[in-house]
């Protein structure tokens, strides 16, 4: 499975009580609504938020592969919010 592609994201416990079935993006396999697992989003952008098995979320984090944004900004050479994702290529 893929993860769209993201700068960083926000990953919260899920607390849903809908007896609904997701589609982790992480494994592919499906986790049930209600039993415990997380959101993650990309950038922070809860409408695209994702449900993901808490495991499958805390090995890819293991991996680097779900960079948190404090992770993400000591990454960032410069200080400062940036306006455009990603920047274009100068010349
Ligand atoms: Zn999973």
């Amino acid at each position: 499975m893929k993860l769209e592609p993201a700068a960083w994201w926000s990953v919260r416990a899920a607390h849903n009580l809908k007896p609904a079935t997701y589609r982790c993006p992480l494994c592919g396999y499906r986790l049930h609504a209600m039993t415990p697992h997380v959101l993650i989003a990309p950038e922070g952008d809860t409408s695209r938020r994702r449900h993901a098995h808490a495991e499958c979320v805390q090995a890819a984090r293991h991996q680097g592969r779900l960079p948190s944004y404090d992770e993400w900004r000591k990454t960032q050479p410069r200080r400062g919010i940036r306006l455009h994702w990603p920047f274009p290529k100068r010349p």
